[in-house]
C-alpha cells in the first residue's frame, strides 16, 4: 500500500489530505503537525477570534472524526525533524520514522522576528492560536498596545483590539500603510478608516530603541517620538519555513521551489502554500493567501498521484477591516495604468493594465460585501487575459461579465 505524508497540518496540509481521498487515492495518508491542535483556519486568529478573550477553541477546519472517516492519520506536536531521500524517510522529533512513497511540505510560514524583542515579557508575535490566545487574554480594555508594522495582520489587530477598547497605535516605517501590496488610493482609505476609528498610526520613522520593563515596552522612534505601550505586537511579515527542505538538498529560491505542478526538486517530493515559490504568468513568486494555500492543496494531491496539469489559479487575497473588505485579484507588478470603477456605497475597483493592454489585477475597498462580485469577475478577465476597454471598465453600468472573453 502507497504511503503519502504530509508535513504541515496547517491549511494547505489539511486540504490536501482530504483532496487526496476525494481524488480517489486508497493509500494511507500521515498529515504531520508540530502544533498541538488539529488543524485551524489562521484568518479569524487577527479577526473575529481576537474578539473573544481566552478559552476559544481553534477555528478547526475539520474535526478528529472527518480525518479518522477518511483514514487520515494526523500526528499533533510532533515536528518533521530531517528527510533521508535515499531512504524515502520522514524522521519525526519524538524519534518515530515514517517511510513515504510521496511527501508534501506544507510548513508554511513564520513571522519575522524583530532581534531587540527577544526576551521581552511584553511583546507578542501572531501566527498561531496559541499566539492568539495568550495575546487575546491581555487585550483588557483601556490599556495601550503598540503595533510595529501596518501590514494586514497589523491593522486587522488594531481594529480588533480597538473594539475591544483598547488604545492602539500603529508604528509602521515606511512612508504608507500597506506599502508591499495594495495600491495608494485604497491604503489612504484604510488609514482614514482607522484613524476615524480612534487608532494612532505614525508613519515614516524606524524604531531607534526598544526596551521592555516590568509592565511594558518603551520605545522611541528615529523622530525623537515616545511611545509607552502595555504590550508590543511585532508584525513585519512573515518568511517561508524552508529549513527542512533546504536541509534535505531541495532548491530553495524565496521559498521551497516548486515546478508548475508544484513538483520540487526531486520528483518524489512537493511543497504548496506559504512555504512555496512557484512559476506565475512569466515570473516566480511566493504568496502568503489562504486561497491559494486551500487551491494548492487540493494540485498538488493531484500532482502527487500523476496529474500533470499546471497550476495556474489567479493570486486572490482578502483582508477585513472594521466593516469593511479589501480584496485583490491578481498582481499588479507589470502594470502601467490603472483605472478607477467607483460601484456607490463608498466603495471603488481599481483595474491594473500592463503596457499591451492586458487586465492583471483588480483592488477593491468598499464596506461588506459590495466588492465581491466584481473582484470575482475581474479574477475571471484576468485568468483569460482579456484586454478590456478602460472605458467600460470604468463605467459601473457596464456589467463586467460582458467584457469576458467568448471561448
Ligand atoms: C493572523 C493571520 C490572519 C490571516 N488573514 C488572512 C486573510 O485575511 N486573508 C488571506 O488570504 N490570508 C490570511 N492569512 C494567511 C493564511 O492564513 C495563510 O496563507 C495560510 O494559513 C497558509 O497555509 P499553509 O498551510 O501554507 O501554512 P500554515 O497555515 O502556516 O500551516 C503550516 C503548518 O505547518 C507546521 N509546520 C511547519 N514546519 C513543520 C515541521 N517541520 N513539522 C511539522 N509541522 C510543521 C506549522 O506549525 C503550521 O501548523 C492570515 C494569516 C494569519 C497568521
Amino acid at each position: 500500500m502507497a504511503d503519502f505524508v504530509i508535513i504541515g497540518a496547517g491549511q494547505c496540509g489539511a486540504r490536501a489530505a482530504m483532496a487526496l481521498r476525494e481524488q480517489g487515492f486508497e493509500g494511507r495518508i500521515t498529515l504531520v503537525g508540530d502544533e498541538r491542535h488539529l488543524p485551524y483556519e489562521r484568518p479569524p486568529l487577527s479577526k473575529q477570534h481576537m474578539l473573544v478573550s481566552e478559552g476559544a477553541l481553534p477555528p478547526f477546519i475539520a474535526d478528529g472524526a472527518a480525518f479518522a472517516e477518511r483514514g487520515i492519520t494526523v500526528v499533533t506536536n510532533d515536528a518533521a525533524a530531517q528527510i533521508n531521500r535515499d531512504s524515502r524517510t520522514v524522521r519525526l522529533a519524538s524519534g518515530r520514522t515514517l517511510p513515504y512513497d510521496k511527501l508534501l511540505l506544507a510548513t508554511g510560514a513564520a513571522p519575522r522576528r524583530l532581534p531587540a524583542t527577544e526576551g521581552l515579557e511584553h511583546v507578542f508575535y501572531l501566527r498561531t492560536h496559541d499566539d492568539a490566545a495568550r495575546l487575546s487574554g491581555r487585550l483588557t480594555p483601556g490599556s495601550h498596545l503598540a503595533i510595529i508594522g501596518a501590514g494586514f495582520i497589523g491593522l486587522e489587530l488594531a481594529a480588533s483590539a480597538r473594539k475591544r477598547g483598547l488604545e492602539v497605535t500603529v508604528i509602521e516605517a515606511l512612508p504608507r500603510i500597506l506599502m508591499r501590496a495594495v495600491p495608494e488610493a485604497i491604503a489612504e482609505k484604510v488609514q482614514v478608516l482607522h484613524e476615524a476609528n480612534g487608532i494612532s498610526i505614525l508613519r515614516g520613522f524606524g524604531i531607534e530603541r526598544l526596551t521592555g520593563s516590568a509592565d511594558g515596552v518603551n520605545l522611541t522612534l528615529a523622530d525623537g517620538t515616545v511611545v509607552n505601550a502595555d504590550m508590543l505586537v511585532v508584525g513585519i511579515g512573515a518568511q517561508p519555513r524552508v529549513e527542512l527542505a533546504a536541509q534535505a538538498g531541495l532548491t530553495i529560491e524565496n521559498g521551497i521551489a516548486v515546478d508548475q505542478s508544484l513538483q520540487t526538486s526531486d520528483p518524489t517530493i512537493f511543497a504548496a502554500g506559504d512555504c512555496c515559490s512557484f512559476p506565475y504568468d512569466g515570473r516566480r513568486i511566493r504568496l502568503e493567501a489562504w486561497r491559494s494555500a486551500q487551491d494548492q492543496g487540493a494540485h498538488a494531491a493531484a500532482s502527487m498521484l500523476g496529474d500533470t496539469r499546471p497550476y495556474e489559479a489567479v493570486p486572490w487575497f482578502w483582508s477585513d477591516q472594521f466593516d469593511y473588505t479589501l480584496q485583490i485579484a491578481g498582481l499588479a507588478d507589470k502594470a502601467v495604468s490603472a483605472v478607477r470603477r467607483d460601484i456607490g456605497d463608498d466603495a471603488f475597483i481599481l483595474f491594473h493594465l500592463a503596457e499591451n493592454g492586458r487586465l492583471v489585477s483588480a483592488s477593491g475597498w468598499g464596506p461588506g460585501n459590495r466588492i465581491a462580485k466584481d473582484i470575482r469577475l475581474a479574477e475571471m478577465l484576468i485568468a483569460k487575459h482579456a484586454t478590456p476597454d478602460s472605458s467600460e471598465l470604468t463605467s459601473p453600468s457596464v456589467n463586467l461579465k460582458s467584457l469576458l472573453p467568448r471561448g
